[in-house]
């Protein structure tokens, strides 16, 4: 698999976390890959943090899937796409459109999104299209939508280099975005920016928190109701943009009626807050999975958008809310309509002049009229059997979804099942009839988003393994054989980019936000050359921020504000009655398909662990290092147990990222509350009721 080794590095683009960093990849003679950070990425601009540089490590063949499989025998790519067009098609035939779905990831490149999406909503005729991405920032795309009229991050990374005041909630930046950190660290030091943490756990990211904030697990609404009630008091609501806003009022009466004892917080911690963020002019709000990740994300959303537009500190330079994303492309996912409720370039699939101007432009046959099934609704549907065929690409929900035992037997239970993914036996695969190898980040061609609306080349630097081959191209030959193929017939993902670019045209002319159709027609050769850049980019608009205009993409141009009324989380019983708290670790990614397979990276946390409080572990009679038994109504793990006072008593975490591979077995998705937010679909993996306690081998 060693391309002769060329005279220059190849840029490229990191494809973990939603930082998006630049990457240098030197292919070497003997093998593998020479990492380097690009020092011209506008994202990192050199810098890479472990799990970056650590990508050489990664790109071996070890565990990767050479040739298609069906029911565990090797097969043919022709017998294996043919098999799964015709289960498809057949059962589309028998059952409807409906009876079938694609569940994919924000791992995609945005091409491979974009022929997802196209053949789902557009040739099959459903929306049943959802993705990883789901359980991962669907709250604030739900929260952007309800506030500005689109999703539309307004802001960009230099925004938390040039603020007065960095708040981070529900979101431990050093750890999941570790380049924006080192970022934001640096201007502390230059700046003496103010940053206050806002986590009920002490994270690395406190290590440089003026104030770090230990609220009550759920209470972040709460808390910026407090803000917004406070900012009406100190007469700093901007009267000039508030005339733009609707909803002003019925917000300000929710946040009056606010508890300040809702969030737990002793009275000097709220003010010092409050006077921090009201004092501070350019303030940003960074928000992550804390925030989205609970049954009430979307409401936790728009309290803290609430408080960024009635002061209209949005859109400029130092201010503004911040959505970071998990993923590397999940902000491209949310760009080709990969949400099931969701149409391509921000388009919505309950408009039928949208619905229209997609179908008029794709050709499409059969144009699906309403959104699908959202993710933890879909894996329901596969289990009670209103899903008859499902194809999973490029992500492991039998290792992640909630309730992930259940999600594992629904899929086995499954009529049909494909899986493309670069190894073959995932938890996920081992499920399946049909198993694709698809091409991994070193081998494909494509374009990322990153979490600043930045696009960025992924670059093929090394050529693929066996007979893997690109998303794009498995999801276009199953299009071609289910009978479209003048609609799915690129040849390469720039072609992909270019139809992409010029449907965003389309969409701009109806309002949307996203519009790139500068790029347009673009050829094989610029593509290859595409430099780095910020969407919109379009005869009108030429990337910048959004929002300081006071112009919002809702039909009457105004922004709205959301009465929040804050939700305490579900209660706890006497027989679970602990509320574990969920996350990622420094050095490692999702189901560890791939950290998993450097030595160095495994070195930092080597096994599943669970992080509990010293009053908790003896009361427990748990010692450090002993194991631990989890259990929550859905699921059983068995973690090592890490006594630590950076967790509240009774609210102890565990990280996501091991399998049920590992023994003894630290799969934690299978412990996650399968609960959702009710407006975004997203379920609440921070919050799940359980019961610890010490392992004994059976
Ligand atoms: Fe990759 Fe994120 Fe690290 Fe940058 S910060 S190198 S994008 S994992």
């Amino acid at each position: 698999m060693n391309m002769q080794a060329p005279t220059r590095p190849i840029r490229t683009t990191c494809p973990y976390c939603g930082v998006g960093c630049g990457v240098l990849a030197t292919p070497l003679a003997g093998g593998g890959l020479v990492i380097e950070g690009d020092p011209d990425h506008p994202a990192n601009f050199g810098r890479l943090c472990v799990k970056g540089s650590a990508l050489g490590e990664t790109v071996g063949l070890k565990g990767r899937l050479l040739t298609p499989r069906i029911d565990g025998r090797e097969a043919g790519w022709d017998e294996a796409l043919d098999l799964i067009a015709r289960r498809f098609s057949e059962t589309i035939a028998r059952h409807g459109p409906d009876s079938v779905a694609f569940y994919v990831s924000g791992q995609l490149l945005t091409e491979d999104y974009y022929v997802a999406n196209k053949l789902m909503k557009g040739f099959i005729g459903s929306a049943n299209i959802d993705t990883n991405s789901r359980l991962c920032m669907a709250s604030s795309v739900a929260g952007h939508r309800r506030a500005f009229g689109s999703d539309t991050v307004p802001g960009l990374y230099e925004d938390l280099e040039q603020a007065d005041c960095v708040v981070l909630v529900g979101s431990n930046l050093a750890w999941c975005h570790p380049v924006l950190y080192q970022r934001l660290a640096a201007a502390r030091e230059t700046r003496g920016t103010k940053v206050i943490v806002i986590d009920p756990r002490r994270t690395a990211t406190c290590d440089i928190a003026d104030l770090h904030l230990a609220l009550a697990p759920g209470s972040d609404a709460a808390l910026f109701n407090l803000l917004l009630a406070e900012i009406d008091r100190r007469g700093l609501i901007d009267p000039a943009f508030a005339a733009n806003l609707d909803g002003l009022s019925e917000a300000l009466t929710a946040a009056r009626a606010t508890l300040p004892s809702s969030t737990g917080l002793m009275h000097s911690e709220l003010q010092r807050f409050l006077q921090l963020w009201t004092s501070s002019e350019k303030v940003v709000t960074v928000y992550s999975q804390g925030i989205n990740q609970s049954d009430s994300g979307t409401d936790k959303v728009n309290a803290i958008l609430n408080c960024h537009l009635a002061t209209g500190r949005i859109g400029r330079p130092g201010m503004g809310p911040f959505s970071v994303t998990g993923q590397p492309n999940a902000m491209g996912g949310r760009e080709v309509g990969g949400l099931a409720n969701m149409l391509a370039c921000h388009l919505e699939i309950e408009n039928p002049a949208h619905r229209d101007a997609v179908q008029g432009f794709w050709a499409a046959p059969r144009m699906a009229s309403k959104p699908g099934l959202k993710a933890v609704d879909m894996f329901r549907a596969v289990e009670d059997g209103r899903i008859k065929a499902l194809w999973i690409i490029c992500t492991n929900p039998a290792v992640s979804m909630p309730e992930a035992d259940r999600v594992a037997r629904a899929i086995a239970g499954c009529d049909f099942v494909a899986v493309s993914d670069m190894f073959g036996d995932t938890d996920t695969a081992r499920l399946a009839h049909v198993v694709l190898p698809a091409t991994g980040w070193a081998e494909k061609d494509g374009t990322v988003t990153n979490s600043e609306r930045r696009i960025s080349r992924q670059r093929r630097t090394l050529a693929a393994p066996g007979q893997a081959r690109d998303d794009w191209r498995i999801l276009a030959e199953v299009g071609s054989r289910m009978g479209w193929s003048d609609a799915f017939a690129w040849s390469s993902a720039a072609e992909i980019f270019a139809e992409h670019a010029a449907l965003s045209g389309v969409a701009g002319a109806l309002g949307s936000d996203f519009d790139i159709s500068d790029y347009a027609g673009i050829t094989a050769q610029d593509y290859d050359r595409l430099q780095p850049f910020l969407w919109p980019q379009s005869a009108t608009r030429k990337g910048g921020r959004f929002f300081a205009d006071g112009r919002f993409h809702h039909p009457n141009g105004k922004g709205r504000m959301i009465a929040v009324a804050p939700m305490p989380p579900q209660p706890l019983s006497r027989e679970y009655p602990f509320r574990l708290n969920t996350g990622r670790v420094r050095d490692h990614w999702h189901t560890m398909t791939r950290t998993g397979l450097s030595p160095r990276l495994s070195r930092h946390l080597a096994e599943p662990y669970l992080e509990l409080h010293p009053e908790d572990a003896a009361a427990l009679s748990l010692a450090p290092a002993s194991l631990a038994q989890v259990d929550s109504p859905y699921g059983r793990a068995i973690l090592r147990v890490l006594v630590t006072d950076r967790v509240a008593r009774g609210h102890p975490f565990a990280p996501i990222h091991w399998t049920g591979q590992t023994a003894p077995s630290g799969r934690v998705g299978a412990l996650i509350d399968p609960t959702i937010d009710p407006v975004s679909g997203q379920p609440a993996s921070k919050s799940t009721a359980v019961v610890i306690r010490p392992f004994a081998a059976a």
